[in-house]
């Protein structure tokens, strides 16, 4: 029996599509805290399929069943609903709450044989006056600048191609949404093999339980900077350029067995003018492990170190968007 125990009603059969929503909780608004909440409040409140939180996916309500989530009978009814929690909390933390919550839209729709689009990814203000999903909406341009992300994001990790760009109906600009507004393309050499290239998230870059020795990126506006950091020994120079032919610009790299990587993305004024500031976010993982947390250009602040890895801990994987 699930925690709401099928309260909204059966449906039987396919949802049509996923509501994504945000919570408005504070960071103490995790799994862990819905899976002792939601039975003790009134579901007549509302609550959701799916709640996304830093803790990991709490499941509250089956599949076939219903769930009281957006006050629409339809969208109640026949849609699933997934909560991002910790929505008023930490941006960092919030983003992989959303990462997640997209990739388990994108699970859903292959199960459902959902084709992600405009009527079958919703968002709660399309049928509600509401906010939500506010944080979604607030970092990624609006409401149809969050809406495409949703679909596209969702149609990426799918492997499909993107639908086209949707113009705000207010200003006439076409909004991006926060999709491909620059491309990083990045490879990586390992075990002394050069591996192909990788588009944003579309992979990574290296081979699970070999050491990662040296790395080139390149993006398709602006222009970056990145450095690596060698295992027992110290930070090399920034290069700027993307050429495995170049070894004094053209990678990051000496083909020693590296721990930590630094990558800076310049903003160029006609980008920071329409769109504002972009980060490259970039992550890495240690030798057959997990990855570490998400690290944005050299911040420091939230947590983050500056740069991605862990001094003493050789890497395997890297990921850059
Ligand atoms: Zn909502």
């Amino acid at each position: 029996m699930s925690i709401c125990g099928g309260v909204a009603g059966y449906r039987g059969g396919s949802p049509k599509g996923i509501f994504i929503h945000n919570d408005a909780g504070s960071q103490n608004a995790n799994a862990a805290f819905y899976r002792t909440w939601l039975p003790s409040h009134p579901l007549e409140n509302g609550f959701a399929h799916y709640y996304v939180a830093d803790d990991g996916i709490l499941q509250a309500e089956d599949d076939a069943y219903g769930a009281w989530h957006c006050a629409d009978y339809d969208g109640n009814m026949n849609y699933l609903s997934i909560e991002v929690c910790q929505s008023m909390g930490n941006l960092n933390i919030f983003r992989e709450n959303e990462e997640r919550a997209l990739q388990l839209a994108a699970n859903k729709c292959k199960e459902y044989g959902i084709n992600p689009n405009e009527s079958t990814i919703r968002l709660h203000r399309e049928v509600y006056a509401t906010s939500c999903p506010h944080r979604s909406v607030e970092i990624h341009g609006g409401t149809n600048g969050c809406k495409t992300y949703f679909i596209n994001r969702i149609r990426e990790l799918m492997g499909m191609d993107l639908i086209p760009l949707m113009i705000d109906s207010g200003t006439g600009n076409v909004n991006h949404g926060g999709m491909a507004l620059v491309d990083f393309i990045y490879s990586v050499r390992a075990g002394g093999v050069i591996y192909p290239e990788v588009k944003n998230l579309a992979d990574y870059a290296g081979v699970r339980g070999v050491a990662i020795t040296d790395i080139a990126i390149r993006c398709n506006k602006g222009s970056l900077k990145y450095r690596v950091h060698n295992l027992g020994g110290n930070w090399l120079s920034y290069v700027t350029g993307c050429d495995w032919n170049d070894y004094q610009n053209g990678y990051a790299g000496n083909s020693k067995i590296i721990d930590a990587v630094e990558v800076y993305y310049d903003t160029p004024k006609e980008i920071v003018n329409r769109y504002g500031y972009q980060k490259a976010q970039y992550r890495v993982s240690p030798l057959n492990g997990d990855y570490y947390a998400w690290q944005y250009d050299n911040e420091t602040d939230h947590g983050q170190d500056g740069y991605a890895g862990i001094f003493g801990a050789a890497i395997d994987r890297f990921q850059l968007f």
